[in-house]
């Protein structure tokens, strides 16, 4: 019999209880940790991962190029399983553009983003025939040397730094004075100096993460059309690739709603249109992250000691902010909210308890629950962070206290 979590929060929807253990992939949690070989580690869920890009093919219109944004989990399985279901890969060094080859990806789908750029990187990304967002006139300037050099071409969109500002997002990137991108109004000069062996193919405007406001993303998807549609007037070519960036944001925390995806989709469907004649060359591309693969992985962690502190209930757990930076509040919050977190071990008719949870590391900062109302949970005992599929191992300080590192597993 499965009994569902009444944990108040949609994330915890694709990890049901059987009986009084919850599951990832159909498989209870004590049987996974046996199988992984060891705590903590995080579970990524490959059915949640296509049924996430199931629901978006059916909202965003069929032409729209769907890119997966791989810095938000790049264990190559992932990759691999992800290169197989979205139209392409965004990269964002010369590390992630090995993974992303390795995965199958077809080089003509993989673009290549971020400021600092090492040419050496900027070479791997030419021979292999990606397509490199430029972030900046020197790196356009070191591009075109190295293609000259290598007797090769280079496939560049530049990326803009809009004159806009995406509202309501948790992490701006664009607008105002950024290191991303080229800023807008600087274009009419530069966009002519692109000639060969540069090949133009059109325009990067990502202007923001983490955002639930759908208003907000369908005004920065607008806002991004027309200012392409402006800066094409003084494009070398035509604009053949525009990639109005992604944000789509999943809750996190008590009170955060769910992204309107089918609002977002309506207005795409208008947006596309107005491409047409706008832009008439160009594939639009949307990018995600976070929003593909975010709510399909948890972290579990074991509970290694319980203790009471002036009333107060702590479980100390072989994991922690080292593996998880973002649940501990650390990773970009103003605020420290609390993550999804549950006891894996515990049913939900058995005694509860207000406790927090923490990590073993000397600082009060290592802290994944705050007084949070759990199952009451022992020594043994599994404690899960939901919501933990983006933006987890590879965006926390591994090395910090020496502790072991966390196992990855798609299931
Ligand atoms: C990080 C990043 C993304 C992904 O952002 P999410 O919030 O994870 O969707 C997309 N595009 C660019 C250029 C990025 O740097």
């Amino acid at each position: 019999m499965n009994d569902r979590p009444k944990l108040s929060h949609a994330s915890t929807d694709g990890f049901p209880m059987q009986g009084d253990r919850l599951t990832v992939g159909g498989i209870p949690l004590d049987r996974l940790a046996a199988r992984v070989g060891q705590t903590p580690f995080y579970a990524y869920d490959r059915a949640l991962l296509s049924q996430r890009v199931t629901e978006l093919r059916t909202h965003l219109p069929p032409s729209i190029s769907l890119h997966y944004a791989m810095k938000a989990n790049p264990m190559p399985a992932v990759v691999d399983h992800m290169a197989r279901i979205v139209d392409g890969i965004d990269v964002a060094s010369g590390r992630e553009l090995r993974v992303a080859l390795d995965a199958g990806m077809d080089p003509d789908e993989i673009s290549f983003a971020g400021p600092g750029k090492q040419a050496g990187e900027l070479s791997q990304a030419i021979a292999a025939g990606v397509l490199i967002n430029v972030e900046s006139p020197t790196e356009l300037a070191t591009i075109a040397r190295l293609a000259h050099e290598s007797g090769r071409t280079a496939r560049i969109a530049i990326r803009v730094n809009p004159d806009f500002e995406l509202k309501s997002s948790g992490m701006r990137m664009g607008g105002g004075p950024k290191q991303f991108g080229i800023d807008a109004e600087s274009l009419a000069e530069l966009l002519p100096t692109i000639v060969h062996p540069l090949v133009f193919e059109g325009f990067h405007i990502f202007s923001g993460s983490q955002n639930l406001k759908a208003e907000s993303i369908i005004d920065a998807q607008t806002k991004a059309l027309d200012l392409a549609a402006t800066l094409a007037t003084h494009a070398p070519g035509p604009v053949r690739m525009l990639n109005i960036g992604g944000g789509f944001g999943i809750p996190y925390f008590p009170g955060e709603g769910r992204f309107d995806l089918a609002a977002v989709g309506a207005h795409l469907h208008a947006l596309v249109e107005r491409a047409r004649t706008l832009l008439p060359e160009a594939e639009l591309v949307v990018e995600l992250g976070r929003y593909l693969v975010g709510e399909a992985g948890v972290y579990v962690s074991r509970v290694v000691d319980r203790k009471v502190s002036r009333g107060q209930v702590f479980l100390v757990t072989d994991g922690g902010l080292h593996h998880h930076l973002s649940a501990s509040g650390n990773f970009g919050q103003v605020i420290r909210k609390n993550y999804p977190v549950a006891i894996g071990t515990r049913g939900e008719h058995g005694e509860r308890e207000i406790a927090s949870v923490v990590g073993p590391l000397c600082t009060p900062l290592d802290l994944l629950a705050d007084r949070m109302e759990l199952a009451r949970a022992d020594i043994g005992d599994l404690v899960v962070v939901f919501q933990s599929g983006a933006y987890g191992l590879t965006a926390s300080p591994g090395h910090f206290l020496s502790h072991p590192p966390a196992v990855e597993v798609l299931v």
